[in-house]
C-alpha cells in the first residue's frame, strides 16, 4: 500500500480508530491513546506515539498518514492582526487571522475554501472555488494560531471564532465536529462559551443548532432587518426572509438559554438611516440578542461605502435608547486584507 492509497487517519473518529485496533487484535484503549496523541498533543509522526509498542506504530504506518494543515503564508498588520494563509490537505488555500486586543486574543478560522453564497459586500462570495473544510482542517487552523500567539506574542488564544471564508451552517457536519475536538478534554480543551459560530442565516439551520443543544455562541449577519434591503446584499435572504430568521433565533434563545449576537455592518446611506435602526429594534424586540456594528472593509468592486460617523452614532443611540446592547467593532488587519469581507480578495488567483 504506497501513501497515497492511505487514509488521513484524523478523519476518523474514536468508534472507528476503536473498531480497526479490535480488528487487528489490539485492546480498544489503544484508541483513546492515539487519539489523544492526534488531537491533545498534536503529533505529526506516528514514532512520536511514545506509549504504543512500535509493532502498533508499524501497523498504523501501514494503514494511515498524518496529513496537517501547513502555514503557505503569514503577513503582520501595523495593528498587530496576523493573517495566515493555510495550504489544505489537497494543496487548497484558506485564510485564517489571529485578531491580537488588550484583552483578547482571538483566532478567526474559515470553514469552506471560497463561499457557496454570494453576499454582495464580500470578497470571498466573489470567489469561483469552493470546498468545504473538514473538521481535521478546521482544528488545524486553531492549533496553528493558538501556538503562534503563544509562541510569537506570548500571549494565550482566548476566542475562537468562525467568521473567516464561507458559511458554517453549510458545512453542519465537519463544524461540529471540529468544536468537539477544539472543546474536548482529549483535544485542545477550550471552552465552547469561547467559540463563536457566524452565521450568513439559514433558518432551519439555526433551529437545529439548538434542537442539538450547542454550547457555543451564534452570531447572525443580518445587515439589514427588511426583507426589501436585505434581498440586495445577501442573496440567502430570498429563502431565509427576516421574519423566519427571527423565528429561528427566538427559537435558539429559548432553547439554549443564550444570547445571540446580531452583526451588522452599516454601509452609508443604504442601511444605517433611522428607519433602518427602527427596524431593527424591531427585529430584536422580545429577543435575547446583542448588536455588533462593524466598520466596513472595502472590496474591490463593490459600491458601498462606509457610514459617517455622525450616523454611526444616531444608529447606535436608537438601539440603545430601545434597551439594545451596542458595540462598535472597529476594524483591523485593513492593510493587509485581512479584515472582515475581505479575506481571499488577492488568493483567489492562487487556487482557482
Ligand atoms: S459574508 Fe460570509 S456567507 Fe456571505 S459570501 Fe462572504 S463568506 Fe460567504
Amino acid at each position: 500500500m504506497n501513501s497515497t492509497e492511505k487514509q488521513d487517519i484524523r478523519s476518523l473518529d474514536l468508534p472507528e480508530i476503536t473498531s480497526f485496533f479490535e480488528g487487528h487484535g489490539e485492546k480498544p484503549f489503544r484508541a483513546k491513546q492515539v487519539y489523544e496523541w492526534l488531537w491533545k498533543n498534536s503529533v505529526e509522526n506516528f514514532d512520536d506515539m511514545t506509549n504504543l509498542s512500535k509493532e502498533v506504530r508499524e501497523i498504523m504506518k501501514n494503514h494511515f498518514m498524518i496529513n496537517p494543515v501547513t502555514i503557505s503564508e503569514s503577513q503582520i498588520s501595523k495593528d498587530g492582526t496576523t493573517k495566515f494563509s493555510f495550504k489544505l490537505q489537497d494543496g487548497m488555500i484558506c485564510e485564517g487571522v489571529l485578531i491580537p486586543t488588550p484583552k483578547r486574543m482571538t483566532a478567526c478560522i474559515s470553514s469552506q475554501v471560497g463561499c457557496s453564497l454570494s453576499c454582495e459586500f464580500c470578497a470571498t462570495g466573489k470567489m469561483k472555488t469552493f470546498r468545504n473544510i473538514r473538521a481535521d482542517e478546521m482544528y488545524d487552523q486553531v492549533r496553528i494560531i493558538r501556538d503562534w500567539a503563544e509562541n510569537e506574542i506570548g500571549k494565550p488564544l482566548t476566542n475562537i471564532v468562525y467568521m473567516g471564508m464561507g458559511e458554517p451552517l453549510l458545512n453542519y457536519g465537519h463544524v461540529l465536529n471540529s468544536v468537539e475536538k477544539i472543546t474536548s478534554e482529549i483535544g485542545l480543551g477550550i471552552s465552547p462559551r469561547r467559540i463563536t459560530i457566524s452565521t450568513a442565516g439559514i433558518s432551519k439551520m439555526i433551529q437545529k443548532l439548538a434542537d442539538d443543544k450547542v454550547k457555543f455562541n451564534l452570531a447572525l449577519s443580518l445587515h439589514a432587518a427588511n426583507d426589501a434591503k436585505r434581498d440586495k446584499i445577501m442573496d440567502i435572504n430570498e429563502s431565509n426572509t427576516i421574519e423566519s430568521l427571527r423565528t429561528a433565533l427566538l427559537y435558539f434563545c429559548k432553547n439554549t438559554g443564550k444570547t445571540a449576537t446580531l452583526e451588522y455592518i452599516l454601509f452609508d446611506q443604504f442601511n444605517d438611516t433611522k428607519e433602518d435602526a427602527k427596524s431593527l429594534v424591531d427585529f430584536c424586540s422580545g429577543m435575547d440578542v446583542k448588536v455588533n456594528i462593524i466598520e466596513y472593509n472595502p472590496v474591490d468592486g463593490v459600491p458601498y461605502q462606509k457610514s459617517n460617523p455622525e450616523s454611526i452614532r444616531q444608529f447606535q443611540s436608537i438601539l440603545e435608547n430601545s434597551g439594545i446592547e451596542v458595540n462598535i467593532r472597529r476594524s483591523r488587519g485593513k492593510d493587509i486584507d485581512a479584515a472582515c469581507g475581505q479575506l481571499a480578495s488577492k488568493k483567489e488567483k492562487d487556487i482557482s
